[in-house]
This record gives structure tokens, sequence and C-alpha cells, in this order.
């Protein structure tokens, strides 16, 4: 929880009639959104949701309270609604006005802004400014977008103030947001390639394992074990070509169609970060996990790489074979070593027909 979190909780306990058009509240059981003054009892904390507009809340599928009546409601002080109007600013992330500018725009001193701001919200500009950035990755990773691109487009300049400010309130699983609800479908396939058996698990969004054994069957089962509350099915069908595509990158054959192979990862904020980053090495190449680390913007993380890159779940479609010791040796690997080294042999030695078009199109 925030500290915007906890102020908004706080004002909606109190029935705190200044809260009136800062906010709105909504309540998930019922799909009703309130002013932070409704007389209705209060929902439970955990089943409120947040909303700076009314016009939010009903974006989000809220109906309005008929008892506060929270979209006939307008803000009459005038103090109130500047400092609205500044929320509004903040919240839009293609604007992003500093300190100075948003003064100016309400033809506040900056002192008197940050004061009044803070009475009003129960938080400071910056704080307010971080909870914001956080929500809009929080929404976009609902709606599936991909961690990076969520955090790009949610006003962050880079991934490492996204860490800085903003992964902690996310909470330390960003993608927990994407698993969905109980009753996910996963369809998996699996085939015979060179270097054992492959097994292949999908959703409807993408691809959410790739697993290299001995043994299908054993694969399989983890794969079922990872995933307890989907129902997971067989479908050879409908996951041939993505598997053929995934069975020669085993073999050393990377193609354009694979990289455009739709994932669906579960990880932490950081893990998928690093597998962001892994999807970037050009087969053919190799970095050490200190590479990897300085290129995700966390020199010194090279640790914490190297525990993402075994966490890896999708063997080849995320190359963590590509990462190997700054002395040059292969190091661990999740699907077993002597893979790696085969995979490693292929790539240097064959760069396809597939790959040199994948070359060219970039
Ligand atoms: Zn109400």
């Amino acid at each position: 929880m925030d500290d915007l979190d906890q102020a908004r909780w706080s004002a909606v306990e109190r029935r705190d009639q200044a809260a009136i058009g800062v906010f709105f509240y909504a309540v998930t059981t019922t799909r009703i959104y309130c002013l932070p003054t409704c007389p209705s009892r209060r929902p439970r904390r955990e089943n409120i949701a947040y909303f700076p507009t009314a016009a939010d809340a009903v974006a989000a599928g809220y109906r309005a309270c008929r008892r506060c009546r929270p979209d006939a409601t307008t803000v009459t002080d005038p103090a109130v609604a500047s400092v609205v109007a500044v929320c509004r600013c903040i919240e839009n992330p293609d604007d992003d006005p500093d300190l100075a500018e948003l003064a100016d725009r309400v033809g506040w001193s900056q002192r008197h802004l940050r004061r009044v701001f803070a009475e009003t919200i129960g938080v400071t500009i910056a704080a307010y400014r971080r909870a914001q950035r956080s929500e809009r990755v929080r929404n976009a990773l609902r709606r599936g977008v991909p961690v990076t691109e969520a955090v790009f487009a949610a006003g962050y300049g880079s991934m490492r103030a996204f860490y800085d400010h903003g992964a902690t309130q996310l909470g330390s699983n960003p993608d927990a947001f994407r698993r969905g609800s109980p009753g996910t479908d996963i369809a998996f396939t699996s085939i015979s390639v060179p270097l054992g058996e492959v097994v292949v698990a999908a959703t409807a969004r993408g691809v959410c394992a790739v697993r290299i054994g001995d043994d299908a069957d054993t694969l399989i089962e983890e794969i079922r074990a990872e995933f307890p509350e989907a129902r997971v099915g067989r479908d050879d069908d409908g996951l041939f070509e993505v598997a053929t595509l995934i069975g020669q990158l085993t073999e050393g054959r990377p193609s354009k169609r694979a990289d455009q192979i739709p994932l669906d990862l579960r990880g932490t904020a950081f893990q998928v970060t690093v597998w962001e980053a892994l999807r970037n090495l050009e087969p053919g190449t190799v970095a050490s996990y200190a590479d990897i680390a300085n290129r995700i913007g966390r020199p010194g993380a090279y640790r914490a790489v190297a525990n993402a890159c075994g966490a890896n779940p999708a063997a080849v479609l995320v190359p963590c074979h590509r990462v190997v010791r700054s002395d040059g040796s292969p190091g661990g690997y999740r699907w077993g070593p002597d893979r790696k080294r085969t995979i490693l042999a292929a790539e240097a030695a064959d760069p396809s027909e597939d790959l040199s078009a994948r070359s060219r199109s970039r």
C-alpha cells in the first residue's frame, strides 16, 4: 500500500468532506462507485479501487451510487478545484509538468501549492506523481501490456527509475496482476528434437512455457504443477507451427517467425526485464551476466541476473543460453549445460538462411 492509498482510505474512513471531488472510490464486489463521504456502510478495504475522476470509474465499469450521487457532484471550493486541476495535470502521462509549471497554471506560489496540495490530498505532489505512475503500470499490466512497455508508457524515463520509484509500490511481482483468474486455459504439445523432448505450453495470450528434458510426461507434470489454477490440456494441432519453430531454435536455427511468437510469461518485474534483455541478444552472440546487468541499468546486479536466467520459463524463446560466465565458459543451464553448449555451437556455426533474412529486416 502506498502513501496515497493510505491517505485515501483514511479519508473514506473519516467520510472526509474535504475529499469530495478529489477522488472517488469504487467497490469491486458491488460494481458501484461513491464519494469518499458516502453514508453507506464502508466497504472492506481490500474490495476498494480508487479513481481520480467519476469518468474513470465509469470507464472501468462502475455505476454511480444512488445515495451519494458521485456523478452529480461538483467541487465548489476554489482552492480544492485548483488542487484537483493539478491532479489532472499530474495524471496525464503526456503532460507531466514540473512544480514551477504547476504553480503557474493555478496562479499560486510553489510553496503555497505544495502546502495546499499536501493538505487536500494527504500526500506530497511527488508522492502523488509516483502513485499515479505506478497505477498506470498496474492498469497496463492488467490489459496484458509487456512490463517494459507499460513502464515507459507510464512516464518512467527508464527501467531504473521504475525500480527506484515504482516497483516497490507494485509489490515484488507486477506480473501477478497478469495471472488472471483461476480457470485460465493452457494448451500444450510436445515434440522430439535432437536435444531431447520439448514441451511447449501457451495461454490465449502467448507461450507461457518451453521446457527441454529427457521425458515429455515429466515436463508436462511440471507445467501442471506450475499452473495449478489453470485448465491444462493437449492441443497438438493448435501448437504445431509454434512448436516446430521452437524445435528449430533448439537446433540453432533462429527465424523471424520464431521472434514473433507472442509470449505470456510470469515473473517478477526484474525477471521480466532480464528476459526481455535476453531477447535482444542476437543468435551467434553471447553476453555475460554482468553485461545484462549493465544493459538493464542495474550494474552490479549480476547475481540477480543469473537467478533470473535460471528461472527463465521459456527455453530458447528467451535465449538464456546466450548468457555465459565472464571468462567465456558456458556456465549453468536449467535444461542441462550440455544442451546449452550444443545450442551455442549450432548458432555460432550456422547462420542459416532464415537468420540472414532476420538480420536484414532489423
Ligand atoms: Zn455512495
